[in-house]
């Protein structure tokens, strides 16, 4: 494969959709993989640019197809992320960056072996509790579930490759940023540059 996979976990509320979306800002050569889902759709949210939103029987049936690279089931709903596309990407060269759970990065972890995988981890616990609980969007339920599956998620840091604090947005941008650039410089992706110049010298 030319391109590589940029895997972003984290705990809910740590802010990794806005994370991804910056990075994609600063970082040329970069396309970010849209999952499907069955979660209800947010406030401001768009059908195949957050998610590509199906029912659970639209989602069961493209499991079947083969559909999914990986899939899993966060809270009461169900994600995955579509195969085609991210090896079409990756095989013209382009670095492909996901968002996904830690379930869905150990499975990619499986699949991607030289994948690089980040952690986002928040700068305190207090300020991921109050991340979880200023997101007006979701009921007191949901923000006890959500704050109860942080935990459990903090617990799958030392699988990843890569930690990022995100105390400062911009900060854990550019550190994201420096993780893909160091990745594309490493000599298995550079192969193409020392070709031409042992032609070039002769
Ligand atoms: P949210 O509902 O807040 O958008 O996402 C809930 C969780 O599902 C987050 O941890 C997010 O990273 C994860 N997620 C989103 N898309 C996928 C996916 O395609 N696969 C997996 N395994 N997790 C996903």
């Amino acid at each position: 494969m030319k391109g590589n996979i940029f895997v972003i976990s984290g705990p809910s509320g740590v802010g990794k959709t806005t994370l991804v979306k910056k990075v994609k800002k600063v970082v040329p050569g970069l396309w970010i993989s849209v999952s499907a889902t069955t979660r209800p759709k947010r406030k401001g949210e768009r059908h195949g640019i957050d998610y590509y939103f199906l029912s659970e029987e639209e989602f069961r049936k493209k499991i079947e197809e083969g559909y999914f690279l990986e899939y899993a089931k966060v809270f009461h709903w169900y994600y995955g992320t579509p195969k085609e596309p991210i090896y079409e990407q990756l095989e013209q060269g382009v670095d492909v960056i996901l968002e996904i759970d830690v379930q869905g990065g150990e499975k990619l972890m499986e699949i991607f072996p030289h994948g690089v995988f980040i952690f986002i981890l928040p700068p305190s616990w207090k300020a991921l509790e109050e991340r979880i609980k200023g997101r007006k969007t979701e009921g007191k339920e949901v923000i006890k579930m959500r704050l109860e599956r942080a935990r459990e998620e903090l617990r799958y840091v030392e699988r990843y490759t890569h930690v990022v604090v995100n105390n400062h947005l911009d900060t854990a941008i550019r550190d994201i940023s420096y993780i893909i650039k160091a990745d594309r410089l490493r000599k298995e992706r550079m192969k193409e540059t020392i070709r031409r110049l042992n032609v070039h010298t002769g």
